[in-house]
Formats: C-alpha cells, sequence, structure tokens
C-alpha cells in the first residue's frame, strides 16, 4: 500500500462551471470571502483506515449528521494562505510548506490526526490549478485559500473523534481593509488566550471567543481588537486575526515574542526575516499597553502595524482605550511600507526569492 502522502486525487470536473464572463465580473470586485470557486477538495479520515478518497470535486454543501462532533465540541482547525499572479505571468503559492507544518501542529494541540505536510501541499496545489481562471491579476488581488479539517463522528460522547473531514476552497480576493489606516481598540474585558489554552492553533472555537471583543471594538468605534495577555492584563499580545509589529525612532522594530499564547503568523515570521535583511534591529520582546501608549504620545514610538495573511501589512492609526485615544505619529510610516513593498514584491516575483518561499504552481 501506497503511504498517505501519495494518495491520488480522483479529479471530478464541476460539470457546469462559472461562464468566463460571470466570473470576471465576480473577480472584478470580490467582497472578502463571498465569492468562491467552482472547485473543493475532500480528503477523508478515519481510524484504521488512515487518509484515503482524496477528490478534487465541484464545490458544493456537505451532508453532516447532526451529532456530528464538530458541531458540539468545535474539533475544527484551519489555515489562510493565498495564490498570486506573478509579474511572469505564473501562479505561486506564498510560503506553503509553513502553512503544512502549523496546520500540523494545530492539529496536534487540537488531539487531531495530523495531515501528511506533503499531502497537504498537493491538495492546495490541486485546487489551485482547477480554479487556475480564478486567480485574479491586478496589484492588491490574490485567490485566497483556506484549507480545514473537522471532526466528523456521529457520536456525542466527548473524546476525540475517529473520522475527520479534510476540506480545500478558495476565494477571489481584493484588498481586505477598504482604507487605509485602521483604528484599535484595547480590550481590557476579553482575553483571547491563557498559558496552556489554545492561543498557538489556528481553531474556529479561538475566533468564536473572539468575537465579542470585536463587536466591543466596534462598538466604540474600532475596526479591530488588540487582546492583552491574560494574567497580568498589562503586555500587549495580538489582534483577533493578526500581529503586531512596533517601530521606535531608532529604527528598531519589535513584536512580542511567541509564548505559547500567541498565534505563530507567517505574516510576522517573513517580516522578521525581512526586517533583519534590511539590516534594521529587530526585537522579539514583551511591550505593555502603558508603554505604547507613552511612547506614542513622547514620539519614541513612529509606526504600528497589524500583519497577516489577508491584509499583508495594515497601518494602526490610532488606539483606543476606555481611558481615551491616542493617535500613532505615522500611519502609514515608511517602515510598515518598505516591509510591505518587499514582502508583496516577493509574492508576486518582482523581488528576488532567496529563502524558497515562492511555491510555483503554474
Ligand atoms: C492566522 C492568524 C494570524 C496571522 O497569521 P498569518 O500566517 O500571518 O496569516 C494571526 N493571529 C491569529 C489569531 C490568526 O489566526
Amino acid at each position: 500500500m501506497s503511504s498517505a502522502e501519495d494518495l491520488e486525487f480522483k479529479i471530478l470536473a464541476h460539470p457546469n462551471p462559472t461562464s468566463p464572463e460571470r466570473r470576471a465580473e465576480l473577480i472584478a470586485n470580490p467582497a472578502f470571502g463571498r465569492v468562491s470557486t467552482d472547485h473543493m477538495v475532500m480528503i477523508r479520515y478515519k481510524e484504521g483506515l488512515g487518509w484515503h478518497d482524496a477528490q478534487v470535486m465541484p464545490r458544493g454543501p456537505l451532508t453532516l449528521d447532526p451529532s456530528a462532533a464538530v458541531l458540539h465540541y468545535a474539533q475544527e482547525i484551519f489555515e489562510g494562505m493565498k495564490a498570486f499572479r506573478t509579474s511572469d505571468g505564473g501562479i505561486a503559492i506564498f510560503r506553503p510548506d509553513a502553512n503544512a507544518r502549523r496546520f500540523r501542529s494545530s492539529a496536534e494541540r487540537m488531539a487531531m490526526p495530523p495531515l501528511p505536510e506533503k499531502l497537504f501541499i498537493r491538495a492546495v496545489d490541486e485546487l489551485v490549478k482547477a480554479d487556475r481562471d480564478w486567480v485574479p491579476e491586478g496589484e492588491n488581488a490574490s485567490l485566497y485559500i483556506r484549507p480545514f479539517m473537522f471532526a466528523n463522528d456521529a457520536f456525542l460522547g466527548v473524546k476525540p473523534a475517529s473520522e475527520y473531514l479534510f476540506l480545500v476552497i478558495a476565494a477571489p480576493v481584493g484588498a481586505y481593509f477598504s482604507s487605509g489606516a485602521v483604528t484599535v481598540w484595547v480590550s481590557e474585558t476579553y482575553t483571547r488566550a491563557a498559558p496552556g489554552g489554545t492561543g498557538a492553533a489556528k481553531c474556529g472555537g479561538n475566533y468564536a471567543a473572539s468575537l465579542l471583543a470585536q463587536a466591543e471594538a466596534k462598538e466604540n468605534g474600532c475596526d479591530q481588537v488588540v487582546f492583552l495577555d491574560a494574567v497580568n492584563h498589562r503586555y500587549i499580545e495580538e489582534m483577533g486575526g493578526m500581529n503586531i509589529f512596533f517601530v521606535f525612532d531608532d529604527g528598531s522594530i519589535s513584536t512580542p515574542a511567541l509564548t505559547g499564547t500567541i498565534l505563530p503568523g507567517i505574516t510576522r515570521d517573513s517580516i522578521l526575516t525581512i526586517a533583519r535583511e534590511k539590516g534594521m534591529t529587530v526585537r522579539e520582546e514583551p511591550y505593555t499597553v502603558d508603554q505604547w501608549l507613552a511612547d506614542a504620545k513622547s514620539g519614541r514610538l513612529t509606526e504600528t502595524f497589524a500583519c497577516g495573511t489577508a491584509a499583508a501589512i495594515s497601518p494602526i492609526g490610532a488606539v483606543r482605550t476606555k481611558a481615551g485615544e491616542v493617535k500613532i505619529p505615522q500611519a502609514p510610516g515608511p517602515v510598515a511600507m518598505s516591509l510591505r513593498e518587499t514582502l508583496i514584491g516577493v509574492q508576486r516575483g518582482r523581488v528576488k526569492d532567496t529563502h524558497g518561499w515562492e511555491h510555483r504552481v503554474v
């Protein structure tokens, strides 16, 4: 028997795909996550049988038993990554090996069977190939790829499930935030992750728990929430779905260290690498919200930006707390813009890729 990573994909082409005219219309102005491509990938897992039945198939609804474990105990993980049109007309995915590795560690934390990293990458490749015409042209556009896995046992007992579905879906996207700098709310009411918890795993449950904090941010006129640590309620951790960087007047940059309560962002890691190569001093260290506000007021801090796959780098223009609002001196600032230019340049094939980050599909 061949190993799971060499599993053959059965290709079931969509019998009635979206017409080129309609597709062009949808791609031209896609609201984030609303438009989807014609196909999806599905691979099944069953205890004793392992990973099997890999298919590229027409995208469509799933049928679940009402006692499917995921609906009750939230055993679910996901990934988010992008495929880009490169300057030479090809298609490349940015660092899928890093997503495959993180998916494996998320699975381990949630007591789920790890999907072999090679199989994860092949699954993503198969979908991008099937839906290659959905990868948009244009500077801010890309194909957002969403791999995910969930417990599919029809059983109400609490235990790790014995059956899982792994799927990959995709959606053409434009810029994630409509306008330049965002205003953020520092939540003093809610925390995102505690030591020993699931903060470093990319699981749906973390997001369910963050929605009320995000609503609190909106009520206070902000775009996004910033979470503080769950022990001291002082140290900045991350946003609901993005990591955070600080830029100082001596040219150095810092970001909170990965202590187990922060999601290890691939954009975060890429920025750390690019910044070091640009000769910047880079620190991964704790930073309190009080210090942040004081440094923004004094001008010792010049910029703050959020980062993640969806928005790449997103400048933060102002911070609100219960005590009031503090402006960030530069938003967008030159450091965020320079890092963004290089990151997007590598993704688009305009800047030389010295790290093997680009994974060519076509
Ligand atoms: C996905 C995610 C990020 C960003 O990770 P990237 O790999 O850069 O997209 C940051 N925080 C949370 C909570 C996330 O789920």
